[in-house]
């Protein structure tokens, strides 16, 4: 296991005083490790999880040819450009319920969608596009073709078109979309082999932040971050363990984070590590673990405490403030160090520092090699003042415009303690490093919020 420092030295650009927020993907990606462990679960229990093995198709889907319309079969080389084409309908294939007469030529079957196709036969054309001509013997009947109506092998479903026997249906490391587990039913399997969950344990951390239900004192704030983080977490559809508030005295915070260490991969925190905190966060963090403090080039955001907190040798004190656990169901088995997460305290930062930086790492330790989602192009319909030199992720509200084309509103007040900005927004827009002033009409780069936030 790499030390934050050698990680730190394989970087070109590591600058602890000054980091670029690419630079943060690119270390936290060589920090952190996928989950070992797998099990199996069903089907119903595999949405968000992340597959452990790659699925190999056990049958072709669809599994024979087929219809894809309501309409008539028949052998498209009787087809000819120039004159129609009359054949009489001898039989009828349904869905589930096929036709396995013998078609002779100047015949086809009614066919209906999914039908298989009965033997010899490559096209289909709908129903709407034929003429019928009633046959001396109802119910026998005739349909006429127009020239061009249809070409040689038109509205037939070929076999395994969808996947087929022995490839590769689904790779390692993708994450079940519902779309995967229909996918995963085409094929008739019921059980996945999946990562196990990954856990995290957060807190909240600072004097003057209030727990729900405490009676308001005298410059006091409410938690905010414990409920934010707990949703961004249980949207990845996580293990929770949420800590509460830890108040700011040494062996509180010695306790909360021995013990989150020793019941999670990951910990995070919000709070008490901008630069001169007086306070006793920075310090335990630097006792307990191998943590690197930045300050990263990026508003908002700026401080941020990562590393590593190793088990706890001894047998932790036990933690004081309540432990409320959600979702646990996986079987966890502690080996490795617990990844340590140390935010900022403001709420919005918190938000845009998860977005940016932990989402990404708790992705690649659940398993998942899913490229990050691409960034979107908006017009910006407003001016907006950019400094060169650092990365600023503001909060936007994307819309179309009349036209078809996006176009991106800030939410105003940018403040990082102004979590109503988050609420109002449907993305961040985010103005890239080397960037300057934006002028209204001007292209930026959009995050959006779809299902994260
Ligand atoms: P800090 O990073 O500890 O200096 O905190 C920065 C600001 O965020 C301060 O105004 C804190 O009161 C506020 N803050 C810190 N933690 C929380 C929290 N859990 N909920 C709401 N506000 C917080
Ligand atoms: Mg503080």
């Amino acid at each position: 296991m790499k030390s934050i420092d050698s990680i730190a030295a394989e970087l070109a650009a590591y600058d602890p005083q000054a980091l670029r927020a690419d630079t943060v993907n690119t270390f936290l990606a060589r920090l952190v490790e996928p989950v070992a462990q797998l099990e199996e679960v069903g089907i119903f229990q595999a949405l968000g999880r992340v597959l452990a093995a790659d699925v190999i198709s056990p049958i072709s889907v669809p599994p024979h040819d087929n219809s894809a319309m309501d309409g008539y079969a028949f052998d498209g080389a009787q087809l000819a450009a120039a004159s129609p084409l009359t054949l009489k309908v001898v039989g009828t294939a349904l869905a589930g319920k096929g036709w396995s007469g013998q078609v002779q030529r100047g015949e086809c079957v009614k066919i209906m969608t999914g039908a298989v196709m009965p033997q010899g036969l490559d096209t289909v054309v709908p129903q709407e596009l034929v003429s019928h001509s009633p046959g001396q013997n109802p119910p026998t009947a005739f349909i006429t073709l127009a020239p061009g109506t249809v070409r040689p092998g038109d509205n037939r479903r070929q076999l395994g078109e969808d996947l087929l026997q022995g490839q590769p249906a689904l790779k390692k490391g993708e994450l079940l979309t519902p779309a995967a587990l229909g996918l995963m039913a085409s094929l008739g399997i019921e059980k996945l082999q999946v990562w196990r969950k990954l856990r995290v344990a957060y807190f909240s951390t600072g004097d003057e932040i209030l727990s729900l239900g405490e009676a308001p004192r005298e410059g006091a704030v409410y938690d905010s971050n414990r409920y934010t983080v707990f949703g961004l977490l249980t949207r990845l559809g996580l293990e929770v363990i949420d800590l509460g508030v830890v108040r700011d005295e040494p062996t509180l915070l010695e306790a909360a984070f021995t013990h989150a260490a020793s019941v999670a991969d990951a910990i995070i925190t919000s709070g008490g590590v901008s630069v001169g905190e007086a306070d006793y966060t920075k310090a335990m963090m630097k006792k307990l673990g191998d943590v690197a403090f930045w300050k990263i080039a990026m508003r908002p955001g700026r401080p941020m405490a990562v590393g590593r907190i190793p088990k706890a040798k001894l047998a932790s004190s036990p933690h004081e403030t309540s432990t409320i656990s959600y979702n646990i169901n996986s079987n966890f088995e502690p080996s490795k160090d617990a990844i340590l997460f140390g935010l900022p305290g403001n709420p919005v930062a918190v938000m845009v520092t998860f977005l940016a930086f932990v989402r990404p790492a708790l992705l690649k330790m659940m398993g998942s090699t899913a490229a990050a989602p691409p960034l979107l192009k908006a017009r910006s319909s407003e001016a907006i003042r950019k400094k060169p030199g650092r990365t600023e992720y503001q909060r936007g509200v994307v819309s179309t415009t009349p036209e078809g084309t996006l176009q991106v509103r800030t939410t105003g007040n940018q403040g990082s303690g102004v979590l109503s900005s988050m609420v109002q927004a449907n993305g961040l827009i985010v103005l890239q490093h080397g960037q300057g002033n934006v002028a209204p009409g001007d292209e930026v780069d959009v995050m959006m919020f779809e299902g994260v936030v």
